[in-house]
């Protein structure tokens, strides 16, 4: 359900990107990593390692091909109604437990999954927030107010091809009861995905598509082949207004502070109403917001590096997730990822293929070491590691890398010099970053 289902551009054969990405107009070019041909690093390497939004459960993928994922975990994404009991299943088959005893994965080995429950921006035309059901005509004539005759005419016509309107007050009753059952239960939990689109079209309905011009046309010509069946991804001209958007994400985002739990977070060309959202929820809730949840942004490929700048100064707890087939789209990319602070940093891989995940994290992960100009763990040589040539393993919770903390002269002063001569680790980073992310570590 993420925007690469649907857009040509990001099919396999086209999304390794193997152009360079200029950085704010300037010389340096930071390439993006191919990531069908990149050749992955010791499997422990990638144990380390979260992806932070995808969408596994849109394909029915059968147990072995997530015995076989390297990473360390999945944060596997709800979008639909239909997603919600999809995911919760696959938790709690391989869910990632709070408790240290209790691990993650499926027997304690191998990928956790964080369960993440919501309803995705794109179909937020399907609900309605009235109480009582408007009919069909009500619901979809003042959602997308159509302006032209050619656009009444057309929503009339397909009006019997769109589904009843769905009261959304239960459907957040079931994501409360969802994410409770996922808590009760010790497991890791987040909102999402959630959030603003502001480029977002309803599709043709599929039932209707004899009423598509494009469809007209072939038809006319006797061209209608089987192959269309599948590829049928066309969409109407109408958009649903930010202000319903909002208020089905905002209900979304105050049951997500009520309950604690993290969110990741869709912002699609509407950088400006998706951190003025969340603004909106630091002054509505403060520290319940700030202090004790954290907000994933999404790929978040449409965001300037100004901008980005701007929503870190006014929120503590935003973070981005670069992504190969999303982020990777966006010139100013690289750019905005040498931006992102050291701390603030996540990665993903948006994909619903289980088996892309490995492949497309760690082309995500090199990325961010070319444009942070940080070590990278198999790439280069760590300081613990002998000349053998092997990656040596580490475990963040021995201490085994600690962040320069602070050290203090004879004066009382502070020295960063420790932090300031270390290197950076990519891998250690975004681990590091993850397990604060999700308060791994302060939970008992
Ligand atoms: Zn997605």
């Amino acid at each position: 359900m993420c925007s690469q289902h649907d857009d040509p551009s990001s099919s396999s054969s086209s999304s390794s990107t193997k152009h360079p990405t200029t950085n704010d107009g300037k010389k340096d070019e930071v390439e993006i990593p191919d990531w069908e041909t990149i050749p992955l690093p010791p499997d422990h390497v990638l144990s380390h390692l979260t992806d932070a939004h995808c969408h596994p459960t849109d394909l029915t993928h059968p147990p072995e091909v997530y015995d076989r994922v390297k990473l360390g975990g999945l944060a596997s994404m709800a979008t639909i109604v239909e997603d919600q009991d999809k995911v919760n299943a696959l938790s709690e088959e391989r869910g990632w437990y709070t408790a240290r005893s209790k691990g993650k994965g499926k027997e304690g080995h191998a990928v956790g999954v964080v369960a993440c429950f919501g309803y995705h921006p794109w179909f937020t035309h399907l609900y309605t927030l009235s109480s009582t059901p408007p009919s069909k005509e009500q619901h979809y004539f003042s959602l997308f107010s159509p302006k032209s005759q050619n656009h009444q005419t057309l929503l009339k016509e397909l009006l019997p091809y769109l589904p009843e309107p769905k009261i959304f007050e239960p459907l957040l009753a079931k994501l409360r009861k969802d994410i409770q059952g996922s808590l009760q239960e010790g497991r890791l939990t987040m909102l999402g995905e959630v959030g603003l689109d502001g480029s977002a079209r309803m599709r043709w309905p599929k039932k209707a598509k004899h009423l598509h011009p494009d469809y007209k046309d072939k038809a006319q010509q006797g061209e209608e082949g089987e192959g269309e069946e599948e590829e049928w991804k066309r969409l109407t001209p109408f958009k649903v207004p930010m202000s319903h958007q909002r208020a089905i994400v905002e209900s979304q985002l105050d049951l997500a502070v009520e309950m604690g739990v993290n969110v990741s977070f869709h912002s699609v060309a509407c950088a400006g109403p998706s951190l003025e959202t969340l603004i909106s929820m630091r002054d509505k809730h403060g520290i319940r917001f700030t202090n004790n949840i954290n907000v994933d942004i999404h790929s978040a490929g449409g965001w300037s590096p100004d901008f980005w700048k701007q929503a870190e100064r006014n929120l503590l707890n935003i973070y981005a997730s670069p992504s190969i087939f999303i982020t990777g789209r966006s010139p100013t990319a690289s750019s905005l990822i040498s931006t992102v602070s050291k701390d603030r940093l996540l990665v993903e891989s948006d994909s619903h293929d289980v088996r892309l995940s490995d492949r497309l994290v760690w082309a995500a992960t090199e990325w961010i070491a070319r444009c942070k100009k940080w070590k990278l763990e198999g790439r280069d040589r760590h300081p613990d590691e002998d000349d053998d040539g092997e990656v040596k393993e580490w475990d963040l919770l021995d201490g085994g890398d600690e962040e320069g903390e602070d050290e203090f002269d004879e004066k009382g002063r502070m020295k960063k010099v420790k932090e300031a001569e270390e290197d950076t680790w990519t891998v250690r980073t975004l681990e590091r970053n993850w397990r604060r992310f999700m308060r791994i570590d302060e939970v008992v």
